[in-house]
């Protein structure tokens, strides 16, 4: 089949990668003049399964000021009316019976992610910064209730989890300032850090020999049906060109080439920020990545550098790096790896990074066709793009192939939402 990809973020470039490999003639179109230029560029870099779970606790909340931490979503302004509906929608949800069978769906698709990128690496062997195994902080007794049901949800889903005291988990991060309160931790060997740019870079370059076909700096304006079957991509000031499926990897950019269609894409763009600092002294930084729980603020330890990751903010997509974040960013370092980054020096060498997610209000991302024939998305990915890049090109490939597909695809399918 003839397929156009729109997106040249990981998401697209798993999906665009796996699709050549299984023979279809793959074009991806990319506004930036480069890949990975959006929420791809400088992520947390956790990878696999068991990370992404509700750790933090029951509730959903929203906050104003710089209180950012955990479940909270931060508003930065008074959200228009058109935000409402969302923000309601997301504030409902809490981890609950009720959604059970999302976080299972979720959780279905990291494992399936971490099966293909570690099939993906030994093939390929990519060379990009990444380790092994994941630490959940849990800085008091009340953080180690909150993460019971999570761990008793992962052992039944069969993911290995060690619950560890204070001194077990400084065993494994030694570096973990001694000073800091901490109850004990989680222990995810199977989770990991991975830099996400870098392998978007490779597999792109992977992908483009095995011929998929890359167009940069082409900002695809509609997408139309044509009376034959199939879509037409159509880009400002060039020819339309005819796909037998175009499948939608652009985040919260989906949203208004839906629109034409009748389709109503419930994504909200949620801001999170990170920094990124090269290495003082390695013994003295994480051996891996840690989460803190509470804050939902991970550090992870990328090759030469060290990288803070967090915060949950509504804003405007192009805000710079958010002040309160920031520095809630730089407390966390100082919190558990006080001796990691070089802060002095030149500023340049100190990357501050805000990015917009595509964040649905409940359940999994949306991944595969939509009512409209031709019309696939791979959107939604929200806080775990990265994590769950693989598993959703591998979804895509299968259901696009007519073959049984490794997981059960119900939960992501666009129609059962209406789309
Ligand atoms: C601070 C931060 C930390 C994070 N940490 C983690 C983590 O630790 N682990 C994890 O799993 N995930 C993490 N995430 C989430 C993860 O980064 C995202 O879910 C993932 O990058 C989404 O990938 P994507 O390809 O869908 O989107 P993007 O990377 O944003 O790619 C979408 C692309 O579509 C292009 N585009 C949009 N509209 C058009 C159009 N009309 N025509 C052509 N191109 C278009 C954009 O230019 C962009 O390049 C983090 C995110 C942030 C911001």
């Amino acid at each position: 089949m003839k397929v156009a990809i729109i997106g040249a973020g990981v998401v697209g470039i798993a999906a665009a990668h796996r699709l050549t490999e299984e023979g279809h003639a793959v074009t991806v179109f990319e506004r930036a003049s480069r890949a990975a230029e959006g929420a791809s560029f400088a992520p947390g870099g956790l990878t696999g399964a068991g990370w992404h779970q509700p750790w933090r606790g029951p509730t959903r909340g929203f906050g104003t000021a710089a209180s950012g931490a955990g479940t909270r979503l931060t508003l930065r302004g008074w959200p228009g009316l058109s935000r409402w509906g969302w923000l309601l929608q997301w504030r409902r949800q809490t981890p609950s019976a009720r959604n059970d069978d999302d976080l299972a769906a979720l959780h279905a698709l990291s494992v399936r992610s971490q099966e293909v990128m570690a099939e993906l690496q030994n093939r390929l062997q990519l060379d990009h910064d990444r380790s092994d195994g994941l630490l959940v902080l849990l800085r008091s007794r009340r953080e180690q209730d909150w993460a019971q049901p999570v761990v008793a949800r992962l052992r039944q889903w069969g993911t290995p989890c060690r619950e560890l005291d204070a001194a077990a988990a400084r065993q494994i991060e030694p570096a973990l300032r001694a000073d800091t309160p901490l109850a004990g931790a989680i222990e995810l060997p199977a989770a990991g850090v991975a830099n996400a740019r870098e392998w978007a870079l490779l597999v792109r370059q992977a992908a483009l020999e095995s011929g998929c076909r890359f167009e940069m700096g082409q900002a695809v304006s509609a997408l139309v049906q044509r009376p034959q079957g199939g879509i037409e991509v159509q880009r400002a000031g060039l020819p339309g060109e005819p796909f037998d499926v175009v499948v939608l990897c652009n985040g919260t950019g989906a949203r208004a080439l839906l629109h034409d269609h009748g389709l109503r894409l419930p994504v909200m763009g949620v801001q999170a920020c990170s920094v990124s600092a090269p290495l003082r002294e390695p013994l003295d930084a994480p051996v891996s990545g840690v989460l803190d729980a509470a804050t939902g603020i991970s550090i992870t330890r990328l090759g030469q550098r060290v990288r803070v990751s967090g915060g949950r903010l509504l804003s405007r997509a192009d805000a710079p790096p958010d002040a309160d974040t920031l520095r809630q960013l730089y407390d966390a370092l100082l919190d558990w790896f006080p001796g990691a980054a070089r802060m002095g020096g030149p500023r340049s060498s100190l990357q501050e990074w805000q990015a917009t997610q595509a964040v649905l209000p409940e359940g999994p991302p949306l991944i595969g066709p939509t009512r409209v024939p031709g019309l696939w998305l791979n959107v939604g990915h929200g806080e775990a793009g990265w994590s769950q890049a693989g598993g959703a090109a591998s979804l895509l490939a299968d259901e696009m192939s007519g073959q049984a597909p490794t997981l059960d695809a119900r939960p992501f399918l666009p129609t059962r939402r209406g789309l």
